[in-house]
């Protein structure tokens, strides 16, 4: 059973015009209506052809060759526009499993890391009898997982340091209408204790260690994920379950993500 939140854009495969843009009346009747006239210049400024759900349609099935099983996650994926979330230079690039540049020198995790990161918050322990709860995600970038996020999880709450990057993920999110993502500008390394407990804990950004925060604020039974560097500085892809035992650490595959960093800027 899976619990997903209803996206109000579109779904993948519907040729549907582009989300319309935030304002149109929150918790009006969703899909229907589109402003005469957004057709064409939405159409054109995709890049990526007329049709972007096949081109993420064919980007699903790579990553069900690759190994993501989990349905709600490829579904997620099918449905979140990736192109929106990064430069309009950029979008013919957006269906590859590629990481891109997203400004201040940070860059949009690739699609199969996004897709492996989330697969491993819904494996853990406790998201399987409900869906996934409460998620606490360091590191909002430009919100793209954010939104993936949106659809996998009942809250999810995300934090970034730096203010242009907080301001542009809240543009590309807006229209997507979200209205259980909440993004907070602040210092990650300290979690969000607000939120707290949370079932999962996703980091987009890679420290040294783990800040104990992350883990106090972990509920238990939830999963955390994050890059880490182990001995020899390598970068290694990291989960933490909170059991009634105690943490339980796992150390998985080799990872490349941007530096966590403290403070806000
Ligand atoms: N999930 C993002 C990936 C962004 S890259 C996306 O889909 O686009 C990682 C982000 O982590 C960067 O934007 C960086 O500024 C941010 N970051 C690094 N250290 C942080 C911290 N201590 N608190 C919050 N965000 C942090």
């Amino acid at each position: 059973m899976q619990r997903r939140p209803g996206f109000p854009a579109r779904l993948p495969g519907s040729g549907a015009p582009a989300p319309r843009p935030a304002g149109a009346g929150a918790g009006a009747s969703k899909g229907a209506g589109a402003g005469l006239g957004q057709r064409a210049p939405a159409a054109t400024a995709v890049g990526v052809g007329l049709d972007s759900a096949a081109v993420r349609n064919r980007m699903v099935q790579k990553l069900a060759a690759g190994g993501i099983t989990s349905p709600a996650v490829l579904q997620a994926l099918a449905t979140v526009e990736r192109h929106r979330f990064v430069d309009s230079g950029l979008v013919n690039q957006a269906y590859e499993d590629t990481s891109l540049p997203i400004g201040l020198g940070q860059t949009i995790s690739k699609p199969s890391v996004v897709a492996r990161m989330c697969e491993l918050l819904l494996s853990a322990e406790s998201a399987r009898p409900a869906g996934l709860g409460r998620v606490l995600e360091i590191g909002t970038g430009c919100g793209y997982q954010a939104a993936v996020l949106g659809l996998l999880a009942r809250e999810v709450y995300t934090i970034e340091r730096l203010r242009g990057l907080h301001d542009k993920a809240r543009d590309n999110l807006r229209p997507f209408r979200l209205a259980n993502v909440h993004l907070m500008l602040g210092d990650g390394m300290l979690g969000y204790a607000k939120g707290a407990p949370y079932a999962a804990i996703i980091a987009a950004a890679g420290g040294d260690a783990v800040p104990q925060e992350w883990c106090d604020q972990l509920a238990m039974g939830g999963r955390l994920v994050a890059p880490m560097a182990v001995a020899g500085g390598q970068q290694m892809l990291l989960v933490i379950d909170k059991t009634p035992h105690g943490l339980k650490q796992s150390v998985l595959e080799p990872v490349h993500f941007v530096p966590l960093k403290s403070g806000i800027a």
